[in-house]
């Protein structure tokens, strides 16, 4: 059984005055949460890395999973802070070896994310990093993604998860954790 609990407590709220709200972007009635501010804030982005890698302590970790392109930002450093390897899951005709490939739903259309074949081996514990929990989608289609090679998915992590989308019920049964909510 996974030490891990799914859970967002406690919650780094003062880490929100760092996160810098974009109304209408990309398109009009969305609400950016743009994590650059966080990003050059030496303070806050260490805490934020330090937060996560202490969610994930207890359990053996081999691989951290980035979700291109933000989850590049968080995602090495929590590897190299938990002693793992990095694997990047990319949009489509990036990877120039043997991929994984999953097809997913959006609200209009779908959308694809590929993962080299080799980069995970069977039985590896893999966690899942991306900047941003929404609906879900994009997650929940990389931990699939991430059980097609086998790996054992032990854990989703978030910097910030947008309550009112429930994205965590896309991610159910799984570990959820997130450092900051909307
Ligand atoms: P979803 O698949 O709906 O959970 O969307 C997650 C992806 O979209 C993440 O990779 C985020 O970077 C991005 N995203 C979705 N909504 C927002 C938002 N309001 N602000 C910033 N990024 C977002």
């Amino acid at each position: 059984m996974s030490a891990l609990t799914s859970n967002s407590a406690p919650s780094a709220d003062h880490l929100k005055k760092l996160i810098r709200e974009v109304p209408d972007f990309p398109k009009p009635g969305i609400n950016f949460y743009d994590i650059t501010t966080l990003l050059k804030d030496k303070a806050g982005f260490s805490e934020t890395i330090d937060a996560l890698r202490d969610h994930y302590r207890s359990t053996p970790v081999d691989i951290v999973v980035g979700i291109e392109a933000r989850g590049y930002f968080f995602a090495p450093a929590i590897a190299l802070a938990l002693n793992a390897g990095f694997v990047p899951v990319r949009k489509p005709k990036k990877l120039p070896h043997t991929v994984c490939r999953i097809e997913y739903e959006l609200e209009y259309g779908t959308d694809t994310l590929e993962m080299h074949a080799d980069a995970i081996q069977p039985g590896q514990n893999v966690v899942i990093i991306d900047d941003v929990l929404a609906t879900g989608g994009t997650a929940s289609a990389t931990a699939k993604l991430v059980e097609m090679a086998k790996g054992k998915v032990v854990g989703l992590g978030f910097v910030i998860e947008l309550n009112f989308l429930k994205g965590r019920e896309k991610l159910a049964g799984r570990d959820v954790y997130s450092l900051i909510q909307y």
